[in-house]
């Protein structure tokens, strides 16, 4: 049972944009319940559990799905193949 498991203030909205619009994601066969918290408006994810938590740490892996990462200033481009 999860009832020690209190939300807090950054449970209760998207730490990103505010949204009150998440949802709680199951992972099947790591945890039988929410493993982490993902924004239905930006798509953000954030844990559920705290650090140091065992569901953190397998929760990690699924938080840590890499983003778009932006464009590094000043670095040559070389995975483009078009020639500006
Ligand atoms: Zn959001």
């Amino acid at each position: 049972m999860d009832a020690a498991l209190e939300l807090t203030e950054d449970d209760v909205r998207c730490p990103s944009c505010s949204s009150v619009q998440f949802v709680g994601v199951q992972v099947f066969g790591v945890y039988d319940g929410v493993l982490y918290w993902e924004c239905a408006a930006c798509g953000h994810r954030w844990h559920r559990f705290p650090a140091g938590h065992h569901l953190h740490h397998r929760a990690a892996a699924y938080l840590a799905e890499p983003e778009p990462m932006p464009v590094i200033d000043g670095a040559p481009d070389k995975s483009c193949p078009v020639t500006h």
